[in-house]
């Protein structure tokens, strides 16, 4: 066999003891937590990267958003009366029956934290169709 199998036969005080119970199950946790943790981000990329694919149809046009200035205020008019705007800069978003609620939405939503990565209105709406 290999040197390790024949120094520990040498030496048998510092041949590594059977792992106990405890360090096993220790062991399958932490490693099932990392799978879980892994499994997760892979999902939650494929939702965001579907959804991103799905919302580019709806994309309407791109404006000045009222919150950070920047102009990258995504305008998606997901039906003829209703309009969804994400900010991607500031990740502010708002909706409304047209577009200027929308921004008064966006406009009022200062420390509501209406942030779309956490609880967009995208997939509510699409699902209520
Ligand atoms: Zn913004």
């Amino acid at each position: 066999m290999g040197e390790w199998s024949e120094f520990f036969e040498d030496f048998p005080e510092y041949a590594p003891g059977p792992p106990s119970a405890e360090e096993l199950e220790q062991e399958a946790k932490r490693k099932l937590k990392t799978e879980i943790r892994k499994m997760n981000s892979d999902a939650f990329a494929l939702i965001e990267k579907t959804q991103e694919k799905e919302k580019k149809q709806y994309l309407e046009k791109v404006e000045n958003c009222p919150q950070c200035g920047e102009k990258q205020l995504n305008v998606y008019k997901l039906k003829p009366d209703h309009v969804l705007c994400e900010c991607q800069s500031c990740l502010t978003y708002g909706s409304g029956s047209d577009l200027s609620i929308a921004i008064q939405e966006i406009i009022c939503a200062n420390g509501d934290e209406l942030n779309w990565k956490n609880s967009s209105l995208f997939k509510v709406l699409q699902n209520k169709n």
